[in-house]
């Protein structure tokens, strides 16, 4: 069987990747010539563990293609993936040109039964709008031509996406004909053959099962940056209270970890189309609402709490800043926090030095000549009145405090990750600040 992947960004790249690498045919399009040159080079346009090694070696192996001609793509497969990107349109709502236009492409160029699925994050009722678009080019054709439409939403996560995708905690595909979920079944078989479920449903219910995820998965993390918003105000930590409640089964330890917002390709924009599609039935959907607000809060209280300690005059002070990216193992920079942080800092007339193990050229198109780039997370230091910690990068958990100290005009660290113990980080005579814990007591 041979597969079309058509968008080969992070999530058409994993999928190509992935499904090769268990042995299917797949050729991956994209409307952009130099990604598509770039990987036929071998080169990766993504920073993901894994992936680079899984592509180049497929493609030796003649299982794996890169391709911008869409018709010929079309005209070869018999299924065909949709994961081109669905950016918030002015209003928030998921813009649906590009899926529609690839639906486009497969209705001007299918010549036998095509299985056209839907990976990219949609609202509900994209797949009837795909299937619309390529029932509408047949008609112009004046051919009649059987096809599916299907809806897979993708569960990957950034840095980890290989893993995920080979390993899933479940599959989700919606369907309405039998003849799709055989070949649905067949093309997941390799993936679920050690009990990880492949959960079939309606193709509406599908569609809304992966904003509830990410909504769900948004309200955790605003609900313990608001708590520990007000254990900072009464006096409590927030990290014991986060092992405190994480420990009933009912709620668990994943996702409830204090910091400095949500930021990322997904929950912000995935939060805001499950408002408005909320919006567009006339239902106020209230807790969401309240979960962006606290998260749009929450992204500036590292500046707020690094005013405060130089008494709100940042002119001429140097900050510096580690971690970049919107969480680590990812170079992507996409609703970062940093990117909200950078911004005040610079409007306040302060300085700013960043370091970033693998985010720094993806900085450089955000934040142009207006920071200062360090390729050393030391060297940022040098002369820095303060150090602010981002992104958890595992190499930024335990570094030597002497160095930090020595190179920083002032012992003052501001930790938006909570990665530094309060008790070591007194010790060792730091002024330091974290989130939800009043470390000044
Ligand atoms: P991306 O921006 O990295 O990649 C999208 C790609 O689609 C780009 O390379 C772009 O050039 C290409 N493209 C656009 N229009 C095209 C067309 N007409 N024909 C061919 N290619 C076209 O986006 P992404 O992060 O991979 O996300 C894709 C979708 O998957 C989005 O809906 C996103 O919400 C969803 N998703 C993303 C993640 C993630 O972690 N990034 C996880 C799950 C789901």
């Amino acid at each position: 069987m041979k597969i079309a992947i058509v968008g080969s960004g992070y999530v058409g790249l994993v999928t190509g990747a992935c499904f090769s690498e268990v042995g299917i045919n797949v050729v991956c399009v994209d409307i952009d010539s130099k990604k598509i040159e770039n990987l036929n080079n071998g080169i990766i346009p993504i920073y993901e563990p894994g992936l680079e090694d899984m592509v180049v070696r497929n493609m030796k192996k003649g299982r794996l293609s890169f391709t911008t001609n869409i018709a010929e793509a079309v005209k070869e497969c018999e299924v065909l993936f949709i994961s081109v990107g669905t950016p918030p349109d002015e209003d928030g709502s998921a813009d649906l040109k590009y899926v529609v236009s690839v639906a486009r492409d497969c209705g001007k160029n299918m010549e036998d039964y095509l299985l056209v699925v839907t990976k990219s994050t949609v609202p509900v009722g994209t797949s009837e709008k795909v299937r619309k678009a390529i029932q509408e080019e047949l008609d112009k054709r004046n051919v009649a031509i059987e096809f599916d439409v299907a809806s897979n939403p993708e569960f990957l996560k950034e840095g980890a996406a290989i893993a995920d995708f080979l390993k899933p905690d479940r599959i989700v595909i919606g369907l309405d004909s039998p003849k799709a979920e055989d070949i649905m079944k067949s093309l997941y078989k390799p993936f679920t053959l050690n009990g990880h479920p492949t959960i079939f449903m309606d193709i509406v219910s599908a569609e809304m099962t992966k904003y509830a995820a990410n909504s769900m998965l948004a309200t955790k993390i605003s609900f313990i940056n608001d708590i520990a918003n007000l254990c900072e105000l009464v006096g409590a930590d927030i990290n014991l209270v986060r092992r405190g409640i994480g420990s009933d089964t009912r709620i668990g330890h994943k996702f409830i970890y204090p910091g400095i917002g949500y930021g990322g390709s997904c929950f912000p924009k995935d939060v805001q189309a499950l408002i408005r599609t909320g919006d567009d039935y006339k239902y106020n959907l209230r807790i969401l609402k309240a979960v962006e607000e606290v998260n749009n809060d929450q992204k500036t209280i590292i500046f707020d709490k690094i005013k405060k300690y130089f008494n709100g005059d940042l002119a001429n002070k140097t900050i510096a800043l580690w971690g970049l990216s919107f969480k680590p193992q990812t170079d992507d920079m996409r609703e970062a926090p940093s990117l909200i942080i950078v911004k005040k800092l610079l409007e306040a007339g302060a300085k700013v030095n960043v370091y970033d193990p693998v985010a720094m050229k993806e900085a450089k198109h955000h934040f142009g000549d207006s920071v200062t780039y360090f390729e050393d997370q030391h060297e940022a230091l040098i002369d820095a009145d303060c150090l602010a910690i981002l992104t958890e990068w595992p190499e930024f958990k335990f570094p030597s405090f002497k160095i930090i100290k020595k190179l920083l005009k002032s012992p003052a660290v501001f930790d938006g990750r909570n990665i530094y113990d309060k008790a070591e980080m007194k010790q060792n005579d730091f002024d330091y600040f974290c989130i939800g814990v009043d470390t000044q007591k």
